[in-house]
């Protein structure tokens, strides 16, 4: 059996794992890397469409897999890696593991969550991913390449995150994904490290995010919750939320927010459709804000598309928000901030940044356009957020416990620090599979 990283290695985010005996393989995640680490491509300079994935692999931003892209790969052009890959499972939708699902042939299946596909849907609407064919809800085990792959859900700051097990003949393989344990479902982290402890693993693949971070603290949803109360309290206006439009745990601490409050919750329609997707899957959160008569829908004066008008009697537009702006919580997504202009907000609103776009400490060019933007209102910026990662003294906790034979990190700038816990950590260099 071989293993190789092909992206997410000595960096947070891009994970790209693959797993193959005899030829054939599995993929666990094909994320895009962040920004941060763009090297020949980013939002003004793509590949050449009429070259499909071949500018890409030419220039080592995406691996040299056979018969797995949408569109031939040059031939002679690259030494192809001969594996077949039978399938793709996404850990949890955040682009950094589903960013390049759009690159992968319809032939492949993509294994994830019923919430991933939701929130696939979602980046479909928003144009961040191409709409992709042959996506399957992946909630059971599974036999692929040989391989029986099971998933193990966990928490994270997105829903329908899970770990993943797979069965070798040399024992179990696990991949945490990315995983915190602070979250509102914090007993389903919990839950996959007493799991995969009984199954005293061959091997653990696991995130090391935290590592090098100068913070342990991680706040809960309540603690965030009574932290922008308190601003709140002090300034009494309208208070802006932002937080990642598919992370309904935090959309759900604004919502409970608006009801302590008695202040009408009215989100931008981005916020409205995974509400209205995730309840359409059973959600309960979604479902509480969908079915609340405090719940309101921000209609722009703009021309409406059919699944926005299905909002229609949820509908406020800026003249109410405008005149009712002390008794409403308000999400707004980052390319709605423009709105402000009708909203026109008065002393006391405030601005509290939760984890949206643009992502803080990654995009430093927008981070300075919505500065500008608060600034030309006078409403005061807050980030009050907590990261949906375990901190470090968690990730040692967690490596400890589930105590595997090799221990893989991935998804970490500082691998090394898991060798306070294992004497047996391989660091994997990127594109090289290594025999296991
Ligand atoms: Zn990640
Ligand atoms: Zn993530």
């Amino acid at each position: 059996m071989r293993i190789g990283f092909f992206d997410g290695v000595r960096e947070i985010g891009g994970n790209k794992i693959l797993i193959e005996q005899n030829g054939k393989g599995i993929l666990l995640d094909f994320g895009k890397r962040f920004a941060v680490n763009n090297t020949y491509f980013n939002d003004y300079l793509s590949g050449r469409e009429w070259n499909g994935p071949n500018d890409y692999i030419l220039t080592g931003e995406l691996p040299p897999f056979k018969n797995f892209y949408r569109g031939e790969v040059s031939p002679n052009s690259v030494n192809e890696l001969d594996v077949e890959i039978k399938g793709v499972f996404f850990s949890h939708a955040h682009l950094d593991h589903i960013g390049l699902i759009d690159f992968i042939g319809d032939n492949i299946p993509k294994y994830m969550s019923g919430y991933s596909e939701k929130v696939v849907e979602f980046f479909n609407e928003k144009g961040t991913i191409k709409p992709v064919k042959n996506v399957k809800v992946f909630d059971s085990p599974l036999e692929v390449a040989g391989f029986t792959v099971r998933p193990i859900p966990t928490d994270h700051d997105i829903p329908g995150s899970f770990a993943t097990e797979i069965e070798t003949e040399k024992g179990s393989i696990f991949y945490t994904g990315d995983i915190f344990f602070h979250g509102r479902f914090s007993e389903k982290s919990k839950a996959f490290v007493e799991y995969a402890k009984e199954k005293k693993p061959y091997i653990l693949i696991t995130e090391g995010t935290r590592f090098g971070w100068g913070f342990v603290s991680s706040p809960t949803e309540g603690e965030l919750k009574a932290q922008i109360v308190s601003v709140l309290d002090q300034c009494g206006g309208i208070l802006f939320g932002n937080p990642y439009e598919p992370h309904i745990s935090r959309m759900f601490t604004f919502f409970e927010i608006a009801k302590e409050k008695e202040r009408d919750f009215v989100v931008t329609l981005p916020y409205a459709f995974v509400i209205k997707k995730y309840s359409e899957i059973g959600d309960a959160l979604a479902d509480e804000i969908l079915h609340s008569d405090k719940f309101f829908v921000y209609k722009p004066k703009r021309a409406l598309k059919d699944w926005e008008n299905e909002f229609e009697d949820r509908f406020m537009d800026s003249d109410t928000v405008m005149k009712n702006q002390k008794n409403i919580v308000m999400l707004l997504d980052f390319k709605s901030t423009p709105e402000l202009i009708d909203i026109k907000p008065e002393k006391g609103a405030i601005y509290v940044h939760s984890g949206g776009e643009p992502l803080a400490g990654l995009d430093n060019e927008n981070m300075k356009i919505l500065s500008n933007w608060l600034n030309l209102f006078n409403i005061p910026y807050f980030r009050i957020h907590s990261p949906g990662h375990a901190p470090q003294q968690t990730l040692l906790w967690m490596a400890r416990e589930i105590s595997p034979q090799i221990l893989l990190p991935i998804h970490t700038q500082i691998p090394e620090r898991f060798e306070i816990v294992s004497d047996n950590v391989k660091i994997l260099e990127r594109g090289v599979m290594y025999e296991f």
